[in-house]
């Protein structure tokens, strides 16, 4: 069986530099997959290339068994991959609602929109609680959380996270890995990029390590939580 994701000899450059240096990974069904890797590592560019908005300069992304590579952003989450941002990316004076709404820009089930901002409210229930509230009075947690509820909007097959853990505490930071957890179990596919590699790591079927553009090490989660080399670079073990 193919991967959901296929991401083939990717380049991506900033110009004259080249952030993403020949990159393959995939992500099976039902995964929850990581990218790990310290500031500048290429993590984001990735995500972003593979949501369509930013343009390889060479290589593929396969989804489904279809080419992806240069299809535009609003179709790419018509064909299933929703995009949590770093720094979540929230419309601060927009209520809780309304951003969660705006997730679901690319459907055209409407009727099956309110069953899912239930969904949503269920999954993070303080979102229902201030449903009503500016999304900007939220703490980060919040924030995060609503980021979260806003992707799933879209009802993706794959979601991609971007740092959800960035600035959290650590109860906060256990509360939505859990969540990603219970994102997977009810049938979501995860790819999931984090500088927190410990807190990735234990979640992840499947992880790659990045370091300026390249994939170093590859292996499951706890293959690469007990390896050597990601405990002395990652977790900050002698
Ligand atoms: P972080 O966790 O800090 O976001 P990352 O692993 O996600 O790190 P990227 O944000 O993908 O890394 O950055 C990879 C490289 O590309 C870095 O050297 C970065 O400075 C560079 N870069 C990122 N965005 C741009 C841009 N818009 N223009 C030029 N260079 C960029």
């Amino acid at each position: 069986m193919s991967a959901m994701l296929e991401v083939k000899d990717l380049v991506v450059a900033y110009g004259k530099i080249e952030a993403v240096k020949s990159i393959s990974f995939s992500v099976e069904e039902g995964q929850v997959v990581t990218l790990i890797g310290t500031n500048g590592a290429g993590k984001t560019t990735t995500l972003r290339t593979v949501s369509g908005l930013l343009k390889p300069v060479s290589g593929s992304i396969t989804f489904q068994g279809k080419p992806i590579s240069g299809t535009a952003a609003h179709s790419i989450v018509e064909l299933g991959i929703a995009h949590s941002p770093e720094g979540r990316r929230i419309f601060p004076r927009l209520s809780v609602e309304e951003n969660l709404l705006l997730g679901a820009f690319a459907r055209k089930d409407s009727a099956n929109i309110r069953h899912d901002l239930e969904a949503a409210f269920d999954l993070f229930p303080i979102l229902r609680e201030r449903s009503k509230q500016p999304a900007g009075t939220f703490s980060g947690g919040e924030q995060q959380m609503l980021a979260m509820g806003r992707a799933m909007m879209s009802r993706p097959r794959l979601l991609m996270l971007d740092e959800p853990s960035m600035g959290l505490s650590p109860l906060m930071m256990k509360r939505i890995m859990s969540t990603v957890k219970t994102l997977q179990e009810q049938g979501t596919t995860i790819l999931l990029v984090e500088q927190n590699a410990q807190a990735a790591l234990r979640l992840a079927d499947k992880g790659y390590v990045l370091e300026v553009g390249s994939i170093v090490l590859e292996g499951t989660g706890k293959e690469l939580l007990t390896s050597d080399e990601v405990r002395k670079a990652y977790l900050g073990e002698d």
